[in-house]
Formats: C-alpha cells, structure tokens, sequence
C-alpha cells in the first residue's frame, strides 16, 4: 500500500490513459503523487530545467514576480532577509528582491549549490514552482522551518490542481515529467498542519503564504 508523503494516510491507484503512468490520489488529504516508476533521473530533471526560458529576457516572468511580491509578500514584510529556496537558472525573483531592498539570498540544488543559505535566518522564504517537484514536500518544509524567523513567511507558488479527477486527466500540469506531486486546498492544509505552518493568505488558486505556528 502507497502511504500519502503528505499525511501518511493510505491512498488510491489511479491510471492516466494519456501519459500511460500510474498516480496515487491520498483518501484524506487529496494530495495527487505520481508513482515512483514515473521519476526522472537528475540529469533528465536538470536537462528539463535548462530549458525553461526563465530570465529577465521574458518580460511575462518577471511582471509575474512583481505582482507576487505585490500581493504576497509586501503585505507581510517590506525589509529584511529572503532567501529564495529553488531559484533555478534565472534567479529573477531573488534579484527583484535585492533591488527593494531586501538583504537577499538564492538556493539551487542545480544551479546554485551553495549551501551558506543554512548561515541566515529569514524574514521571508519563497519557493515558486518547486514544491511541485518534490518526493517529499514535508521533509523540505521541515528543514526550512528553522530557518524562518518566529514572524516570518514562507510564499509558495504551486498550480492547484483540479477538483475532479476526470478534469485532472486533462490537466496541462501533469504533462511535465519533473511535476510529482499535485495539491488543493485541502492537501496544502494537512501539509503546513503537519510541519506547524499557519496559512496567513492564498488566491486558493496558485499561492499561499503561511507563518510558523506559535507554540505555547
Ligand atoms: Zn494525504
């Protein structure tokens, strides 16, 4: 039996006729994970990766980070340091930070391995497109969350996914091999209960800024 990454709960098989591969949808959380037969190597991840076209050369991609950082994070932290967790090739968002002032920092495993990132703590983390790509979503928040200052936020860009299976099927996400995991609502709020994350703010579409919970 597949356990859910999410919230450990149990799961069931369903089959993409289209792409001829294998998913687990969780019974309590909802949260979609591809079947592990369907994970790329690092260099066919990495190979994908090189191919996405972002940089400052497409002005779409960096009006989107301006309007994150609009809706997102302005509203919770206007100084202060960021550290943008996955940046990929064009660090475009890390850069957009500096230039308002933020004391700011990038993290790639691909791109930009340097692991000083560890020496900082945060007033803002972000993760744009990432969480998507991880086996485990809950480990890589976990080792985040010290990382964050008690006030801080961490900003997650995810797709939503679709609230119908059938509609899922369809669903132009899925297509990319290095997507493995899908949320909703539903599975963004079992993972941030799970690793102690209080969620501040979403469009319940795409992004979803949370803050540690305080303990008593
Ligand atoms: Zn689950």
């Amino acid at each position: 039996m597949h356990k859910c990454p999410v919230c450990k709960g149990s799961t069931t098989p369903f089959r993409d006729p289209q792409l001829s591969i294998m998913y687990h949808v969780c019974d309590t959380c909802q949260y979609v994970c591809k079947d592990s037969t369907t994970h790329v190597s690092a260099e066919r991840e990495k190979k994908e990766y090189d191919h996405h076209q972002n940089t400052f050369n497409s002005t779409g991609y960096v009006a989107r980070f301006q309007r994150l950082i609009e809706t997102f994070i302005q509203p919770y932290k206007t100084e202060g340091a960021a550290l943008d967790f996955g940046s990929g090739p064009g660090p475009v968002l890390y850069t957009l930070l500096k230039q308002i002032g933020f004391e700011a920092h990038h993290y790639d495993p691909y791109y930009y391995p340097d692991k000083s990132y560890l020496d900082h703590r945060y007033d803002v983390i972000t993760m744009t497109e990432v969480i998507e790509h991880l086996k485990d979503p809950k480990s890589v928040l976990n080792a985040l969350k010290p990382l964050l200052k008690p006030s801080g936020v961490l900003v997650i860009t995810t797709e939503f996914r679709p609230e119908s299976l059938d509609e899922f099927l369809t669903w132009w996400y899925r297509r990319d091999v290095t997507h493995l995991g899908f949320f909703n609502a539903v599975s963004m709020h079992a993972l941030f209960t799970q690793t102690g994350f209080t969620i501040r703010s979403t469009n319940h579409r795409n992004t979803i800024v949370v803050s540690p919970t305080p303990s008593d």
